[in-house]
């Protein structure tokens, strides 16, 4: 088979070209970086618990009306997805108050919030994404007001979806990230969920303990990666027995 064209290298992913236009293949690698890409290492088979996870949550947004660019999984580490254009902000919604949001406005972290908060980043890592308001987001032309609505209403419905999933498996859905896209099906445009929705973009507690199973593990250095991946992994009754290939992470910087 030919090699295929390489469209995109980011810090956990690649995208290639897709079989068919308006596709893409997103193959997700092990590598694990935090802090703009400060602290980085491998983290053995977090790739493969990633494209798992970010398919079981994007399948299940498809089925209640959520669109994603998720079509299906090709194998362990690539997912077949529909091509769409970022729209270059980060979308985070909070329940309760951890990691930047607790730094900023000295917000214990674990105090609940009110109502979740939908906030904006910017993103350009040269910048280190910083934070935005609305304001900023449509005088420099990143998206309408129109488009803006339309994030906040979806970034809300991922919120609901996601924590009555989590809450579920005795996990509390803190925080998470998410990117949007823009398709065009004839004259329409419309926005869907790109990108992926998996530990390494979510704070996920233990209900119980408080027991951290998402990135900060590996920002913190609280345990092993792949392990507490692992484990939101077997609660969803994705990939219930660890397969071949996972083993302890490797430093590698
Ligand atoms: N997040 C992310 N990518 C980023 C920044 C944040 O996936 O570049 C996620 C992060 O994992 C957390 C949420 O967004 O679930 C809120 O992150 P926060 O603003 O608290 O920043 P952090 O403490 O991660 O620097």
């Amino acid at each position: 088979m030919a090699r295929r064209k390489k469209v995109y290298e980011g810090k956990a992913k690649i995208l290639y070209e897709g079989p068919e236009p308006g596709t893409l293949v997103q193959y997700f690698k092990d590598d694990a970086t935090a802090f703009n890409a400060e602290k980085r290492a491998t983290v053995e088979g977090k790739g493969v618990l990633n494209n798992r996870l970010s398919e079981f949550f994007m399948t299940g947004l498809n089925a209640v009306g959520v669109p994603t660019h998720f079509i299906r999984r090709l194998n362990m580490r690539e997912q077949l997805i529909r091509a769409v254009e970022i729209i270059p902000l980060e979308v985070v919604v909070r329940n309760v108050a951890a990691g930047s949001i607790s730094k900023r406005l000295g917000i214990a972290e674990g105090t609940p919030l009110p109502r979740p908060i939908v906030e904006f980043y910017y993103k350009d890592d040269a910048l280190g994404d910083p934070m935005v308001a609305e304001e900023h987001i449509i005088a420099f032309g990143w998206a309408s007001q129109q488009d803006l609505d339309d994030m906040i209403s979806l970034a809300l419905r991922v919120n609901d979806f996601l924590s009555g999933l989590m809450l579920g498996v005795g996990i509390k859905l803190v925080d998470f990230k998410i990117e949007i896209g823009r398709i065009w099906e004839n004259e329409y445009m419309r926005l869907i969920i790109a990108d992926e929705i998996s530990p390494d973009s979510c704070r996920l507690w233990d209900m119980e303990t408080g027991q951290k199973l998402d990135k900060d593990v590996f920002r913190r250095d609280l345990g092993n990666l792949a392990d507490a991946y692992t484990e939101v992994a077997r609660r969803l009754g994705v990939m219930p027995q660890r397969e071949p290939g996972i083993t302890k992470p490797t430093l590698i910087n």
